[in-house]
């Protein structure tokens, strides 16, 4: 009998439950389901604030959302570059078009598929205004280097941690603070849910201001009815804010018990010399992530899904700079600013997409039975096996 995997999508994978229940009873109950006028929203944003430390919550409507409003933050001019990871949700790369900001995808560290800091020095120009660095699958990124580089230039550091709810950096500070704007996803598969929805985090009064002003349509509600600046509406409601505060008192078990399987797992393979899991320092294993650096992540992955274990190569079908969508126009017929355009190779992010990575869903509800089932499986394959002996 195959054992079952509690996924994100069940009941059996989520911590939803009465909580979230009478969260909505109240809000319904209430009349008042728009956070301009209702209390969740801004109490989530308090407890948000609270959590991170961080002076300023803003809550959104999804994490795409968040990063729109931090790369408005960052006031790139049209034309602008930020820049960014190929490794990531689109929802990192979506907003700076948005923005008609130009993306500049930097090589990842091969060991774990975040920014590499070098990469990122090599491609800072006259033109570049702001970094988007991904905490991937969990696994903190160089962040202290990546501030240290934006203090060098002056440019915005923005750290997308829509994967990475309470991961740490090695300063013990939560991934999120050490950037200029922090954002953070409630989307059905992250960490803590509330079907969709976003926070942005910040220290700075200004950059709030700019965020919170493009979150209404530009309209500071104190100041009448009155436009100040370009802005849409990505307002969180009180029922996304409601649930997304019951899941928020969840968090640290949450991410406790991911930590606890995710290092049994990380123990169990040990020895496994043609695999690379994971460090676990700091990470928050929104997914468990293996490197296989001689290859065969897609051979390896059919073989565990052959055997039951949730698990994928790659992660995305293909890196972003070099998804389809850059051969086209981006407004209309237009391909303003990215006429010309073509993102740059980025060798290790493409080995990794194609070749040596792997990913194993990860959940709070995994049990050491869980975890033996899948070291035996990763064990069990005979093609690791002789790519470990040489
Ligand atoms: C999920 C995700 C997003 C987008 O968040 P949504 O809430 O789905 O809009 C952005 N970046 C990363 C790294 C993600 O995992």
């Amino acid at each position: 009998m195959t054992l079952y995997f509690p996924n994100m999508a069940e009941p059996a994978g989520r911590t939803l439950g009465d909580e979230e229940t009478a969260a909505l009873e109240r809000v319904i109950r209430s009349g008042m389901l728009s956070s301009v006028w209702g209390t969740e929203a801004r109490a989530l944003e308090r407890e948000v604030g609270e959590l991170y430390g961080s002076r300023h919550a803003i809550a959104c409507s999804s994490g795409t959302a968040a990063l729109h409003l931090s790369v408005v933050a960052a006031a790139p001019d049209p034309g602008d570059e930020i820049i960014t990871t190929p490794i990531t949700d689109f929802g990192t790369v979506a907003p700076i078009l948005a923005q008609n900001a130009v993306p500049v995808f930097a090589d990842v560290d091969p060991s774990d598929g975040n920014l590499d800091p070098d990469a990122v020095a090599a491609l800072i120009g006259p033109r570049t205004r702001a970094i988007m660095a991904v905490h991937l699958f969990g696994a903190p990124a160089r962040a202290g280097k990546l501030r240290a580089l934006a203090d060098e230039h002056g440019l915005i550091l923005i750290e997308d941690c829509a994967q990475a709810w309470l991961t740490e950096l090695p300063t013990g500070r939560y991934a999120g603070t050490a950037g200029h704007v922090g954002t953070l996803s409630l989307q059905q598969w992250k960490h803590i849910t509330c079907g969709d929805g976003g926070l942005t985090i910040t220290g700075d009064d200004e950059l709030a201001r700019r965020m919170r002003l493009f979150a209404d349509k530009g309209w500071d509600r104190a100041a009448g009815r009155s436009h100040e600046s370009l802005g849409l509406n990505y307002r969180m409601t009180e029922l996304q804010a409601a649930v997304a505060r019951a899941q928020l008192a969840k968090l640290p078990g949450v991410v406790a018990a991911r930590r606890r399987t995710a290092g049994e797992l990380i123990e169990a393979l040990r020895g496994h010399e043609g695999i690379v899991p994971p460090r676990p320092d700091g990470h928050a294993w929104w997914l468990f992530p293996l490197v296989l650096p001689g290859g065969g992540a897609p051979e390896l992955a059919a073989h565990l899904s052959a055997a039951g274990i949730p698990a994928r190569a790659g992660y995305l079908k293909e890196p972003l700079n070099k998804a389809p969508l850059w051969g086209g126009p981006i407004y209309g017929t237009s391909h303003y600013p990215l006429d010309g355009y073509r993102p740059a190779a980025c060798p290790e992010a493409e080995r990794l997409v194609g070749d040596t990575l792997l990913i194993i869903d990860w959940n709070e509800h995994y049990t050491s039975e869980h975890v033996a089932a899948i070291a035996e499986a990763i064990g069990s394959h005979p093609q690791s096996r002789s790519r470990i002996r040489h």
